[in-house]
């Protein structure tokens, strides 16, 4: 399927990402977070300092892909899969980038919009498999745009998931979910929080609990505001690549963590960082009793925008019912951007609300 037309390209925005430093700023120890001020005490007045990129790619950012396309093109629908993470990408760094996944501009060759029959039949048949390696098979979540209006297709393994497999990436209904993620810059926090106060939506953040440790004023402003705040894990690294002990310590110590500054537990919705996870993870994570949250929408935010409305656009070209929009913080344009975006959705009819509300559409 489109992978492979996309795959270079996934590189190549991979080495971009990288090159733009994007790459490192997912990673605790390097050069992310910028001055230690800016995110505390959040009157920061953007970070110049900031690689142009939004660096954080979590996995996510891949796939913005479709939505925007980026240069002029107004989006064809339904173009390439947006993929977060390339799939056989090793360093986690490129996987994020990967996350990038440029929405191959080459429409034509690509996608094979339909991996359903074949597809459907793979995975219907690794459903039913006990299959050892098979769970273990690292995968990175995309999704396939279809155009605004209509919901987009999700990794044909989502087919086989258990029914009650505790995992979501859309809703249903006149909702929108606005995740807003977090393994790398912090931007104008304060012009986060004030967009979303003053247009009374309540958010889901995902943030790294190397952030939280860092700016731990910022948390208690977030959960001031009434914001859902998830657990996405203490280190922000590719899951793919640890030992299930890893993988607990990981979330075990994020939780600690939370509690410490909130006096709260956190509740219990995870993201997998870059997007990267397997089926066997799915299950530890589900273990721990938490619900895994993908996405239906992912800003092209892990490069540098080209002009304002990218960010508006990329939401528009895909807004859908039920749809997980996933946004980097560490992105400068959308925290710009987002007091219009958030009045543009509401105009074409949708409430946000949290994750904890979203009803997932049968299986
Ligand atoms: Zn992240």
């Amino acid at each position: 399927m489109i992978r492979y037309a996309a795959i270079s390209k996934i590189t190549a925005a991979a080495l971009l990402a990288a090159a733009l430093g994007g790459c490192a700023v997912e990673l605790p120890g390097s050069a992310s977070a910028p001055k230690s001020p800016a995110a505390s005490n959040a009157a920061e007045p953007a970070p110049q300092a900031q690689a142009p990129a939004p660096a954080h790619k979590d996995a996510g950012s891949g796939s913005g892909g479709a939505g925007s396309a980026p240069a002029a093109k107004p989006a064809p629908a339904a173009q390439a899969p947006v993929q977060e993470a390339p799939p056989a990408q090793p360093a986690s760094a490129a996987q994020d980038a990967g996350a990038a996944a440029k929405p191959a501009p080459t429409p034509a060759t690509a996608p094979t919009p339909k991996p359903a029959a074949a597809a459907g039949a793979a995975a219907a048949q690794a459903g039913t498999a006990p299959a050892g390696s098979q769970d273990r098979k690292a995968l990175s979540w995309y999704y396939m745009k279809k155009g605004a209006g209509k919901v987009p297709d999700f990794p044909k393994e989502t087919r086989s998931f258990p029914a009650d497999q505790k995992a979501v990436w859309v809703g249903t209904g006149k909702k929108v979910y606005l995740t807003i993620d977090n393994g790398g810059e912090m931007g104008d926090t304060e012009l986060l929080l004030k967009s979303l106060r003053d247009n009374k939506v309540k958010a889901n953040f995902f943030i790294s609990g190397y952030n939280i440790k860092k700016y731990p004023e910022y948390l208690k402003k977030v959960v001031a505001d009434g914001h859902l705040v998830a657990n996405h894990t203490m280190t922000h690294r590719d899951f793919n690549k640890l030992t299930d002990d890893e993988v607990k310590q990981e979330i075990a110590d994020f939780e600690k963590l939370y509690k410490d500054i909130t006096g709260k537990d956190v509740v219990k919705y995870f993201r997998f960082p870059y997007g990267a996870y397997n089926r066997h993870l799915l299950d530890v994570v589900s273990g721990l009793g938490y619900t895994s949250v993908f996405w239906s929408t992912a800003m092209r935010d892990w490069e540098p925008r080209e002009h304002p409305d990218d960010p508006l656009n990329d939401i528009l070209g895909n807004l859908h019912d039920g749809n997980v929009i996933l946004m980097h913080q560490g992105s400068k344009e959308n925290i710009e951007g987002l007091d219009a975006i958030i009045k543009a959705v509401k105009a074409k009819g949708y409430e946000f609300d949290t994750v904890d509300h979203l009803q997932a559409p049968p299986r």
